[in-house]
């Protein structure tokens, strides 16, 4: 069984509600990483399962766009420094294309998620502030502060300042929402009076006007949005930690069951540099070494994220390597699930593409001709059977690009490489003389034809295959390796093959 119905049948077993909530979330403050994907993607499977047993369930996802920004990132311009502590909804967009900085982080994802077919209810936390739906839940925060702030003392054993307010004010003239106090608060007017670090002395509204501390807000959210289940990194699960404080502010303020909760295990990420130590990072979106959703998927087709992320177990961590190990991933699927894409597309192994895409060098219309001379059929009048190549071939340009390694990657020389074959042995030039041969005026042979006749000629010289293939990749891509013999030469023109080959024997 797979752990998301094992986790399923728990939940069914061990909850009273007969309809169910799965709460995913982020807070936008940077591009949203591969590491923050695995919450939805936990959440997404559990749903699933939930919805295949029969069971009402909807998927939500909330954005923490009234989170302060903490600091200046690296990636921030200088002027930005002006608005730490502002909520990322009201801070403008770093490259001016969103309505805010929130969105320009969030918006890439939740196109992302897109493409990943999966579709769930999005909130965003400043909306629900402004709306007024946090109104009772601060009402009750505020008149219940001594009690909050017994709870959070005696679970994480932290002191709390004398000044503590379950309710950080969002100040009208600085913009910060880190920075007021709360002096005193209206029921009746629903107001909070609060002075400013800045100077200020004014009055905020329960609605909108500044956001529950993030203990309490976790937990008021579970009965505003009616959460039952909600993964979340490991971190906030350690013993004192939020979800520990959650858990009793949920029950003991709020009179609301905790949801089911599904801690998870970070996405390490191992990053290899040009033949050096892997390096293996966690993964976070404040820290350098990420990679973001959306680049990702310009790399990865996302039905591979979708195959390869929900196959671990939760509690495990998961090693992501989009390196060759990526690669060995997208054969395994294409071997045991189906290949990428439609038609035409989904008959060449996506390795084998690796291959087409550097002989055709971006010109798509030459990849067709490869493609066809590699021996697929192709109807080439159909769009659709394009559409989908050109998507599979876009993959592959952009994983050579950005994440492949050195020995992947080839260029095939227009020219002989004169150097490197006056290197080549007598016996190798005998080999491509015969290989040369086989290639009289109208032959094309598959790529398994090819392999074999290596073979051949390789017996009948006395030779070892792997000379005769140091050879063709030394004359066709000036160095000693390259991809499969058979794939790279059923893709060539053979008139151009033999005139290589003959070129290469005569020196
Ligand atoms: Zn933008
Ligand atoms: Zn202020």
């Amino acid at each position: 069984m797979h752990w998301s119905f094992a986790i399923a049948q728990d939940i069914i077993e061990k909850r009273k509600e007969q309809t169910h909530v799965v709460a995913t979330g982020i807070t936008p403050s940077g591009a949203i990483h591969v590491g923050n994907l695995r919450e939805i993607i936990i959440g997404d499977a559990v749903h699933s399962a939930l919805i295949t047993m029969g069971v009402e369930a909807k998927l939500i996802y909330i954005a923490d766009t009234f989170d302060p920004l903490r600091r200046r990132y690296t990636f921030l311009p200088q002027e930005y420094e002006a608005h730490v502590g502002k909520p990322l909804s009201e801070i403008p967009d770093p490259e001016g294309c969103h309505s805010s900085y929130a969105d320009h982080y969030l918006q890439p994802f939740l196109d992302s998620l897109a493409d990943l077919g999966i579709k769930m209810e999005i909130f965003r936390a400043d909306a629900l502030y402004k709306s007024g739906m946090y109104v009772d839940v601060i009402r009750e925060a505020l008149s219940r502060k001594d009690e909050l702030a017994r709870i959070i003392e005696e679970v994480s054993g932290r002191q709390l300042p004398d000044e503590w307010a379950p309710f950080n004010p969002l100040c009208a003239v600085c913009g910060r929402i880190t920075s007021a106090v709360v002096k005193g608060y209206d029921i009746g007017k629903e107001s909070v009076y609060y002075e400013c670090t800045c100077g200020n002395k004014g009055v905020a509204s329960f609605k909108g006007g500044g956001k529950l501390a993030w203990r309490v807000d976790w937990a008021a959210r579970w009965k505003i949005l009616g959460v039952t289940i909600e993964p979340f990194g490991k971190d906030h699960a350690s013993p004192g930690g939020s979800f520990d404080t959650g858990t009793r502010i949920s029950s003991e303020i709020y009179h609301y069951e905790a949801p089911y909760p599904i801690p998870f295990e970070h996405i390490l990420l191992k990053l290899q540099g040009e033949g050096t130590k892997a390096k293996v990072t966690a993964m976070s979106s404040s820290r350098g070494t990420n990679i973001p959703v959306h680049e990702i998927l310009e790399a990865v087709p996302p039905e591979i994220v979708k195959y390869a992320l929900p196959r671990v177990r939760p509690e495990k961590h998961i090693e992501f390597n989009p390196s060759l190990p990526l690669l060995n991933l997208i054969d395994e699927y294409e071997r045991e699930i189906g290949g990428i894409g439609g038609g035409a597309a989904g008959k060449i192994p996506f390795r084998h593409l690796i291959t087409l895409v550097q002989i055709a060098r971006g010109d798509f219309s030459h990849l067709l001709e490869i493609i066809k001379r590699s021996g697929y059929e192709l109807r080439e009048e159909n769009e659709e059977e394009l559409k989908e190549i050109k998507r599979k071939a876009r993959y592959a340009e952009n994983w050579l690009r950005t994440y492949a390694p050195p020995s992947v990657k080839f260029k095939l020389q227009q020219e002989l490489p004169r150097e490197e074959v006056k290197r080549l042995s007598d016996a190798q030039r005998t080999a491509l003389k015969l290989l040369a041969q086989e290639l009289q005026e109208g032959v094309t042979l598959s790529a398994e034809e090819w392999h074999n006749k290596i073979y051949e000629v390789a017996s009948a010289t006395n030779m070892e295959a792997k000379e005769i293939f140091k050879a063709i990749y030394t004359v066709l891509l000036k160095k000693p390796s390259g991809p499969r013999a058979g794939w790279l030469l059923a893709s060539l023109d053979p008139g151009f093959l033999r005139e290589r080959f003959e070129a290469a024997e005569k020196r």
